[in-house]
């Protein structure tokens, strides 16, 4: 069902229900003061015979009372009258003439020859003497005029809940006609062009704040779909590098017969283009899994101390091959992270390697460990190039790389997916950096007697 039909509903049940609730009070009330006015003229009237009969009456037979009886019934109004009887009931007299009988000292509803009327009862003593007397006055008149006015109000209910359900269709028809145009709008609206964006209403209500709200969601959708691409438009152009190179490699080794030295070569620089290649995949699918939200980390308590002298072991053929200085400080005390080994050892390693790439023969590179407050901080210090500021802040994004051809085989992923993993155990990657001295990397992570 519609909002609009609910909408015409309630509103059409709730006015009907006022209107029948408006109808009956009126009715209720117009008729209560039409009898209680009648009711009013009948009790004064009443008691304006009993004090003539008492007053005017000159002698003490029954003749002179209904004489002034008479008198008095000359002054009353069409639709009205008086009977007199003696103190045993027996009429004396009657104008007009009825056989209307009563005994009620209150005013009474009774129907007489198929006429509505109100009648008083009272007994007066004239000179001695017990009469009686009962006073009516027609409701003829006052029940045609209650009458047209329940037809009036009967007829209103149906008019004014047509014309309310009619309003009600128009206006809501009016309100809600923006939220069409929103629909059709939100249905045009795909990942291709997400950039476009919902009309907004100009009136200052809940509908402008939602279409402000998706328009919003939009947005961030957009720039959300447009990384995406951007990382797959990158991925791919970073996978066909090595890709061309290991095939133009082969087809070239596979042209002419060569020796055996010759092969041996080519090989061995397909290999190393294929590690360069695997170490690209697993940075990619790393990163995928990151967007995707699932870590695929599992946490263990482990030792730093241990870990850094399980890297030193490693790096040291490459830093003896560039000549560089290798310095390898383990922390002075036990110190233990929950982490994931491998993850962990690819962050160092990361930053090691860059280490390595960006600083020159004869340089110098540290590793240490160290305790502050409640985390473990690892620092890879380096002598290289350094960062400028205005690289500083982008060298963590996907793809981003100072000066590609200084880069040594790396395409831009290392720092991104460092930075993810150390992200994912709850720490952070800080770098500071002197252009043309050195780097500093920190990572700082959350020591294992603080984590619960
Ligand atoms: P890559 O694998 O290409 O090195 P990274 O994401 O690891 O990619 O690093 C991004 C960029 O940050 C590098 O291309 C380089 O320009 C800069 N960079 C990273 N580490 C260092 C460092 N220790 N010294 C100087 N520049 C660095």
């Amino acid at each position: 069902m519609s909002i609009r039909l609910r909408l015409i509903l309630w509103h059409s049940t709730v006015f009907f229900v006022g209107l029948v609730a408006f109808a009956i009070v009126v009715w209720i009330g117009t008729r209560s003061v039409v009898y209680n006015d009648t009711d009013t003229w009948l009790v004064r009237q009443a008691a304006g015979l009993d004090q003539f009969l008492r007053m005017e009456t000159h002698g003490t037979d029954q003749a002179a009372v209904v004489e002034e009886a008479r008198e008095f019934s000359t002054g009353l109004p069409q639709g009205s009258g008086i009977r007199l009887f003696d103190r045993n009931g027996v009429p004396l007299y009657s104008q007009p003439d009825t056989a209307i009988t009563g005994a009620a000292a209150e005013p009474s509803s009774l129907i007489h020859n198929g006429t509505p009327l109100r009648m008083v009862h009272r007994r007066v003593t004239v000179a001695g003497q017990e009469f009686q007397f009962a006073m009516w006055r027609s409701l003829e008149e006052s029940e045609e005029a209650l009458n047209d006015l329940r037809f009036v109000l009967l007829m209103m209910i149906p008019v004014f809940l047509v014309a309310s359900v009619g309003g009600g269709w128009v206006v809501s028809r009016r309100a809600l006609r923006p939220v069409d145009e929103i629909t059709k709008a939100a249905r045009r609206i795909s990942l291709q062009n997400l950039s476009s964006s919902l009309p907004v209403p100009s009136h200052k209500d809940e509908l402008q704040r939602l279409c402000e709200a998706w328009n919003e969601m939009l947005h961030r959708l957009d720039v959300a779909a447009g990384r995406l691409r951007q990382f797959t438009a990158d991925s791919s152009h970073e996978l066909r590098t090595p890709v061309a190179f290991i095939r133009t490699t082969a087809e070239l080794a596979l042209r002419h017969p060569r020796s055996e030295e010759d092969y041996r070569d080519a090989i061995r620089k397909i290999r190393d283009k294929s590690s360069e290649l695997t170490g690209i995949i697993e940075s990619l699918m790393e990163l995928a899994r990151a967007d995707a939200g699932q870590t695929g980390l599992s946490f263990a308590l482990l030792d730093v101390g241990e870990l850094v002298t399980e890297i030193r072991s490693e790096v040291e053929p490459f830093t003896g091959q560039k000549n560089l200085a290798w310095a390898v400080r383990p922390p002075s005390q036990e110190l233990s992270v929950m982490g994931d080994r491998g993850a962990l050892r690819r962050v160092l390693l990361a930053l090691l390697d860059n280490a390595m790439k960006f600083t020159p023969a004869s340089g110098r590179i540290e590793l240490r460990a160290s305790a502050a407050s409640n985390e473990v901080v690892v620092e890879v210090e380096d002598s290289g190039i350094g960062i400028s500021d205005q690289h500083l802040t982008r060298i963590f994004d996907r793809f981003y790389q100072v000066d590609p051809a200084r880069s040594g085989g790396g395409v831009g992923l290392g720092l991104p997916m460092a930075q993810w993993i150390v992200q994912a155990h709850s720490g952070r990657i800080e770098v500071i950096s002197d252009l043309q001295h050195g780097s500093i990397f920190r990572v700082f992570l959350p020591s294992a007697a603080t984590r619960v």
